[in-house]
């Protein structure tokens, strides 16, 4: 095996990706979107969006694995930003550098992997759009031209800023380390703490714009039936499918984050109560529409949701609104679950401390 080197410009290259704030920071569905279709159109099990720190690589977007990083010493996307045209290994058996790697010799046993660099900023090579298989190919001129293409549309989402002021803030004052700790591991979306700080943030920049803040809770029903049914490992796989799901049907602003065991609370800035109903009903149409492709074939999962918007003021207590927006979704349980409901009456003067 022969470890990549650094590349010729790597305390540039590092400083501008650590600028980027994107190294542990939740999945987005912008970039999950990109590593799908790399599966679909190449038909791989592996895709993904890899960014090359100092010592590790780490995934902003990854399909087949449940990794959110490597060593950089076996990753094969360290080679491929060291140079400007896509990296393909037809057989990574075959190959001096990856041989006797261990991603290659043991799980996930990797035999063909295609990486095209992403340049951004002074023509720096911050990481990779790859795609994994694990049998030995061949790529077409097509292929390549695809991939790199996807690269592209990589990079112009990585110029692009989709995240609220509230959201940058919360990711801008916080080190690598301490978004990592706020991240879910399972679903790689905010934490509890995490969505509850994003929460606050966007709570007082509603409060000083005078913007409408739709915030909603959705939960699995019925889910410790998939578990006793089924087995933890099933129910890990319907969480992440959910999250996915409840991702991929909201807004690039729109925030989901794992609150509880099968929990999640979506935040969603700037979103009035009619705009509410019409995301809720995209939402509940997604699940339901969702075969939840498991290890055991599909499964049938549904969620209730309580939702409620708010104008919030000074005076008004985010603890209190979270409480009504708890208590609706415990009605729409009650009311026969598998639907949504809006708090009648988020009447901000009621929940005033
Ligand atoms: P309801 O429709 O009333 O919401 O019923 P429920 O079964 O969904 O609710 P309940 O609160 O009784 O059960 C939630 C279950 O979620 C219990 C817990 O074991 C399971 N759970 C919590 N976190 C995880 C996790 O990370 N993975 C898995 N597989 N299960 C989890
Ligand atoms: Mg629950
Ligand atoms: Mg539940």
């Amino acid at each position: 095996m022969i470890e990549p080197d650094n590349t010729i410009d790597e305390e540039k290259r590092l400083k501008f990706l650590k600028k980027l704030h994107l190294l542990d920071t939740p999945i987005e569905e912008r970039f999950e979107r990109i590593t799908r279709i790399v599966c679909q159109a190449l038909d791989v099990p592996i895709a993904a969006i890899s960014l090359i720190d100092s010592e590790r690589q780490w995934f902003k977007s990854i399909q087949g694995l449940d990794v959110s990083e490597t060593s950089r010493k076996v990753s094969f996307c360290g080679h491929t930003i060291l140079q400007e045209e896509v990296l393909i290994v037809p057989d990574a058996l075959k190959d001096e550098r990856f041989f006797d790697n261990p991603l290659v010799t043991s799980d996930p046993k990797i035999r063909f992997y295609a990486g095209c660099p992403l340049t951004l900023g002074d023509n720096f090579r911050i990481g990779s759009l790859c795609a994994i298989d694990q049998a030995p190919r061949e790529m077409t001129d097509d292929q390549i031209l695809l991939l790199s293409d996807l690269a592209a549309m990589v990079q112009s989402e990585l110029n692009n800023i989709a995240l609220t002021e509230a959201h940058s803030s919360l990711i801008h004052d916080l080190k690598e380390a301490e978004r990592a700790a706020l991240i879910d591991p399972l679903t790689r979306l905010w934490n509890r703490a995490g969505g509850q700080n994003l929460l606050d943030r966007e709570w007082d920049y509603a409060v000083r714009r005078g913007t409408p803040l739709s915030v909603a809770m959705v939960d699995i029903d019925h889910f410790k039936q998939i578990n006793d049914s089924f087995g933890h490992c099933i129910g890990d796989q319907v969480l992440q499918k959910v999250s996915e799901t409840l991702l991929g049907s909201l807004r690039t602003f729109d925030v989901v984050s794992r609150w509880g065991g099968e929990e999640f609370l979506i935040i969603l800035p700037g979103c009035e109560k009619r705009d509410l109903y019409l995301a809720l009903e995209r939402l509940m149409s997604a699940v339901q529409n969702l075969k939840m492709k498991t290890d055991i074939g599909a499964l049938d999962t549904t969620v209730s949701i309580g939702a409620a918007t708010i104008f919030p003021k000074s005076n008004t207590d985010v603890a209190a609104f979270i409480k009504l927006v708890d208590m609706t979704m415990y009605e729409a349980k009650e009311q026969g679950r598998n639907q949504f409901k809006v708090a009648s009456k988020p009447d901000y003067y009621e929940l005033a401390i």
